[in-house]
């Protein structure tokens, strides 16, 4: 760290929180992060955050590409130091959620996604991917311990909600490690964990992908009411036709949301859609 810490000084950086700047430097965890995102020399990566680009010069000298984008243009004459040499590496300094991802999925053919964000923006970027990724093959993301729980999290856990049922319906998503809030400078408040998600394992077709987000919302709508009640919501349905396509999906009477696997909810949401309830 001390010669980051150096180059940062040079440059006169300073670190900004509302960026959620929190580096790593351990080369250990840099290079299994990398494995983890299982990234060869046929991989193009996309990363998002660059920072002081540790973790960017590490999946470059593994990688066959890299597009890093990092939105603090400061960090701009900090970075040309840190990845000199790194010929197959670009930094665009632009902020991820304006840059238009199937502009990019042109433009990279298959990749896959590495991330050590802020907490806040981790979850609307990987919903981008599951939702919208068509070319993405994974994505390995550095996130709070409780976030990483919640996106692998098994159906009936406290954990399981719609963003681990949309996560599941791409691939199969697992926690790699989990890493120390030591490791991190500044040392943010939370410890934090690895998750690895890869869309070409696991994973399940729907009819519409309209309705099974639609079916995901309403059985995650109020976890304290049941399934029945949240799809009469939802759908506008009388409580009969709700009670009859529940029965039609083998889901027993008085089920909570919950309670469904992501597959379970993938063939409700067909259902409703075969039935024409959901366009
Ligand atoms: N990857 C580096 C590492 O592991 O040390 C930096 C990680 S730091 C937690 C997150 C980085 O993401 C910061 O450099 C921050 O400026 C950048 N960042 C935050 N929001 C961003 C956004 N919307 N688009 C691109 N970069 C962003």
């Amino acid at each position: 760290m001390d010669d980051l810490r150096s180059v940062l000084q040079k440059h006169g950086f300073s670190f900004k929180k509302q960026f959620g700047q929190n580096f790593l430097t351990d080369t250990n965890l840099l290079r299994a992060i990398v494995s983890d995102a299982g990234v060869d020399e046929n991989t193009t990566v996309l990363e998002i955050g660059t920072g002081a680009g540790a973790l960017t010069r590490a999946l470059s000298e593994q990688a066959k590409r890299v597009v890093s984008f990092e939105i603090d243009r400061s960090l701009q004459p900090v970075l040309s130091e840190t990845l000199s040499g790194c010929e197959n590496t670009e930094v665009r300094f632009q902020d991820f959620a304006k840059c238009s991802l199937p502009a990019l999925e042109r433009e990279l053919g298959k990749y896959r996604v590495v991330a050590n964000l802020p907490y806040y923006v981790t979850t609307p970027i990987v919903m981008r991917f599951v939702e919208e990724g068509e070319n993405c093959l994974s994505f390995t993301v550095m996130v709070q311990e409780e976030v990483a729980r919640r996106f692998c999290a098994a159906e009936g856990t406290e954990d399981y909600g719609a963003v681990t049922a949309a996560i599941a319906r791409r691939g199969e998503c697992r926690i790699t490690r989990k890493v120390p809030r030591t490791l991190f400078t500044p040392r943010p408040n939370v410890d934090s964990a690895v998750v690895h998600a890869d869309f070409t394992a696991g994973g399940f077709a729907v009819q519409s992908e309209k309705a099974f987000r639609e079916t995901v919302r309403a059985a995650f709508l109020s976890r304290r009411k049941t399934l029945e009640n949240n799809l009469i919501a939802v759908f506008r349905l009388s409580r009969e036709a709700a009670k009859g396509i529940l029965a039609e999906a083998a889901v027993s009477e008085g089920a909570r949301g919950e309670t469904l696997s992501p597959t379970e909810l993938g063939k409700l949401s067909d259902l409703l859609f075969e039935k024409g309830l959901v366009k």
